[in-house]
């Protein structure tokens, strides 16, 4: 009633207008909110924008300093970029308040002419600076030199070392940066003198009720010391719970023929090498079994990742198709039950590392001046500076080079065991001990079944006893010595032949892993077996010793005539496909030494070719029949080793050098490149036609294996695996005109004359080979008889009368366009005869119309 009071009279207008501008206010609100929503996205555009672009200033200043493990440099973007982001890097480490940078000096030195003498000369002076700089806590001038070698192919005989992103100071700095958290490591008590211990890190799954997880304790065996090192770590594993030492070292010898597991070897029944195997006493099984490290397992997470586990990111295919876009057969993907875990961290030393000794954290080393004469003498045990490295600990801490989340990366808890093949001749003892211990210290100890070294032949005492007495502190370690010198293909062999673990990971004997360099390897072999695994190989300086990181995204390839070398992958492709410097890069050609390979895949691949002799070709070898053989090959950027890259090889070859090589090569050729064989052997090669120039040994059982493996063409890994490499089959083909006459070769009644000029007479296409012949079908241009009369004859790939040179720099340019038979003493030339019917061979005319000739088409010089 009250109420209704209020809607009489005046208040009846008041109501009204009350009411009414309830409604106006709630569509003034509709209203607003509509342009709300409107304005939303345009603001959330911005904000994310904005967010954008500040995780991109994040990811460009990102700096080793700010993170708590070592730099990761920045790495395959343009020059600009790169030294943008060194600058940024000292900026923040400027604001982070650590030491106060100077100003950034960055300077920029393209390199583009290979001059390796010069490169180096620059690169010297550089680490001198470089070292100088690191001492200096006070002020760092960063100086970066990027180093971009015009071509990436280094001389025929020598693997070229991936380019390094030569940083000197981002490493300097970055050691002092680990050289504070060695410290704190220490405290936290993995660098204990007396007893370091690694525990399992707690970002592990949860263990399944039941599991234990369990602490591995490495303590020094007491006593014993190791007689020539200064702070040689030393393995040994004790069980804490049961304060029993699971490894101990003594040494008993047994025969090739009494091989420790026939069955696991299937090379196990090839006697054709003399093998001796020194052989230190197995752990005690019971104990050994018990894994040292306990990854709980979770059996809920089923493993069906084949293109790349957790943390792994995609394969990136790039300029690569999927290999045959076949369906992989199931037996090569492991679907196992298992759950997974960070990468384990392990560095262990027996003593706190000396962050003043020389060499530490990969530093550049110094020689005194007064030693320099002693570092040229001792030059020439190694091809690289072994004074130094004698000084340099065999434990050393290198800098963590992996790239960013790599630490991160998820890495399956039942991963296959390795044994790690270093094969070795003459290597020099420091660098050989700091190889293994690199292995042993960094290594899950529950993932390195056993080291194996296979002396070839070695000539240097202190690689006999003296090696088998130190390597026995460590049962894990085997030696097995060659009767006679095999070379590295051999060696591996031997060295395959007597391994126990799953799978073979084959090591120069110059080497330093770096931390958490085995289980991504071990990771991409447990996703698919047929997957071979190369670590990034990190340049060791062969001056200073010091730990150079390389650019990523640099995959392994080949350049005619089969030489190795690296290629970045083009910017605008990393882009395209949205490369992360921690995807696994499938890669056509493996520089060689650093791989992993599961064993059985191994031994079904038919191994390397053990025709090959001492060294050179076996990477081309074993690249061509994994990728043709339904394999793969990938460099993980999560795994890094360091390797000594030397400019001669330190042994003597048993055969002369350069012909050991080329008769490799040529058996690579004979057995995988089909009809690309001829570019090969054009490119240089040619002498190597003639067989009383080479002697090849016998292919037939690698042609058949090619056949029983039903292995690809190598037409298809060009299209495929490496499609960036041109390799046209022939240098030109199709009519062939003269200039003078105005006319076109023809073949006609087995003679050689002259027609007007029509691409539909087959009679008048010609190719010109790689060989260098003049040739339609199978006949070939030649000089007939003693006289100067030229026809065709039948091609014989061997015969040096055949080859014409034709827009060939070997002569000046007045003579590109002729064709120029080469094996005479005085080089003649092909004329057509003023009348334009008969062709003759004359002394070379540079300005005679009548020797120029044009083909229709060109691929190559
Ligand atoms: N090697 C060997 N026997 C030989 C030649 C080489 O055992 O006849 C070893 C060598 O000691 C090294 C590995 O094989 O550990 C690879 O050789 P090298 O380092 O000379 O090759 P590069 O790194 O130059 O390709
Ligand atoms: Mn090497």
């Amino acid at each position: 009633m009250r109420i209704r009071k209020y809607f009489r009279g005046s208040g009846r207008v008041l109501a009204f207008v009350f009411i009414a501008s309830v409604i106006w206010l709630l569509f003034d609100m509709a209203a607003l909110r509509v342009s709300f929503s409107e304005v939303n996205p345009q603001l959330l555009k911005e904000l994310i924008v904005k967010e954008r672009e500040a995780l991109k200033h994040q990811a460009t200043t990102r700096t080793p300093f700010l993170k708590k493990r070592g730099p990761k440099l920045p790495q395959q973007k343009s020059d600009m970029q790169r030294l943008n982001e060194v600058q940024f890097a000292f900026k923040v480490d400027e604001q982070a308040g650590g030491r106060a940078a100077d100003a950034a000096q960055v300077t920029q030195d393209l390199q583009l002419g290979p001059d390796k003498k010069a490169a180096r000369e620059n690169k010297d002076s550089e680490l001198k600076r470089a070292h100088k700089n690191a001492q200096s806590d006070a002020k760092l001038h960063a100086k970066v030199q990027v180093k971009w070698p015009k071509d990436l192919i280094t001389n025929t005989s020598i693997r070229a070392a991936p380019i390094a992103v030569n940083k000197q100071e981002n490493i300097a700095k970055q050691g002092m940066h680990v050289r504070k958290e060695a410290i704190s490591d220490t405290q936290k008590g993995i660098h204990v003198p007396s007893k370091a211990s690694v525990k399992i890190p707690k970002e592990l799954p949860k263990a399944p009720p039941g599991a234990k997880e369990e602490e591995l304790h490495l303590t020094p065996k007491p006593g014993k010391k190791s007689p020539h090192t200064t702070g040689a770590s030393k393995l040994v594993v004790v069980d804490k719970s049961k304060n029993n030492v699971l490894d101990t070292g003594a040494t008993s010898e047994i025969k090739a023929d009494e091989k420790a597991h026939p069955k696991e070897s299937p090379a196990g029944d090839d006697n054709s090498l003399q093998v001796k195997v020194k052989e230190f006493p197995k752990m005690d099984k019971s104990k050994d079994q018990q894994s040292n490290i306990s990854i709980p397992v979770n059996k809920k997470e089923v493993s069906k990742e084949r293109d790349g586990g957790p943390g792994m990111g995609k394969i990136s295919v790039l300029n690569m198709k999927e290999a045959g876009g076949e369906v992989k057969v199931n037996s090569t993907v492991r679907v196992r039950d298992s759950g997974t875990h960070k990468v384990l961290h392990i560095d262990v030393t027996q003593h706190p590392r000396d962050a003043k000794v020389i060499g530490q954290f990969g530093q550049p080393a110094e020689v005194a001046k007064d030693k320099e004469v002693q570092v040229m003498k001792m030059w020439n045990e190694g091809y690289f500076n072994v004074y130094l490295s004698e000084q340099i600990p065999l434990d050393r801490a290198i800098p963590d080079t992996r790239p960013q989340g790599c630490s991160e990366m998820l890495v399956h808890n039942d991963l296959p065991t390795t044994s790690v093949i270093f094969c070795f001749v003459d290597e020099v003892w420091s660098t050989l001990l700091r190889s293994v211990h690199s292995v042993l210290n960094r290594s899950p100890p529950h993932l390195l079944k056993e080291i194996i070294l296979v002396d070839d032949f070695s000539t240097k005492d202190y690689l006999k006893e003296k090696l088998d007495e130190y390597m026995s502190q460590f049962p894990k370690v085997r030696i097995v010595r060659l009767k006679e010198r095999q070379g590295l293909i051999r060696a591996r062999l031997a060295g395959a032949a007597v391994a126990t673990g799953e799978v073979l990971t084959f090591l120069d004997s110059h080497i330093e892993c770096n931390v958490g360099w085995l289980e991504p390897l071990l990771e991409r072999v447990y996703l698919d077996r047929r997957k071979v695994a190369i670590p990034v190989i990190e340049v060791i300086s062969d001056k200073d010793l010091s730990y150079m990181l390389v650019d990523n995204f640099q995959r392994g390839i080949f350049k005619w005539p089969l030489v190795f070398g690296w290629k970045p992958i083009p910017e605008e492709i990393i882009k395209r496909d949205k490369i992360k410097d921690s995807d696994p890069l499938r890669c056509p050609v493996m520089a060689g030494g650093l791989f992993s390979i599961d064993k059985k895949y191994f031994y079904e691949l038919g191994t390397y070719d053990p025709g090959l002799d001492v060294w050179g070709g076996e990477n081309m070898e074993i690249s061509f029949k994994i990728w043709m053989c339904g394999g793969e090959m990938e460099i993980i950027p999560c795994s890094r080793v360091g390797h000594i890259f030397r400019n001669e090889n330190p042994y003597k070859f048993p055969k002369d050098r350069q012909k050991t090589v080329e008769r490799n090569l040529v058996r690579v050729a004979e057995v995988w490149l089909d009809e690309y064989k001829d570019l090969f052997y054009g490119h240089g090669y040619h002498h190597l036609l003639n067989k009383n120039n080479v002697e090849v040994g016998d292919l037939s059982e690698q042609i058949q294996l090619r056949k029983n493996l039903k292995c690809k063409s190598f037409k298809w890994y060009l299209e495929n695996i490496y499609p960036d490499l041109e390799a046209p089959l022939v240098k030109a083909e199709g009519l062939i005109f003269n200039l003078g006459a105005r006319k076109c070769l023809v073949v006609e009644k087995e003679k050689l004359s002259f027609e007007v000029c029509d691409l539909s007479r087959q009679n008048q296409h010609f190719n010109h080979t790689w060989l260098r012949h003049v040739r339609q079908q199978n006949v070939c241009l030649a000089l007939k008889n003693a006289k100067d009369d030229v026809g065709p004859v039948e091609c014989d790939r061997a015969d040096p009368q055949l080859r014409w040179l034709h827009k060939s720099h070997v002569f000046n340019p007045p003579l590109l366009e002729h064709l120029i038979l080469e094996h005479l003493p005085q080089p003649a030339c092909l004329e057509a005869d003023r009348k334009g019917v008969a062709v003759l061979l004359r002394k070379c005319d540079p300005g005679s119309p009548f020797q120029k000739w044009q083909f229709t088409n060109y691929y190559a010089e």
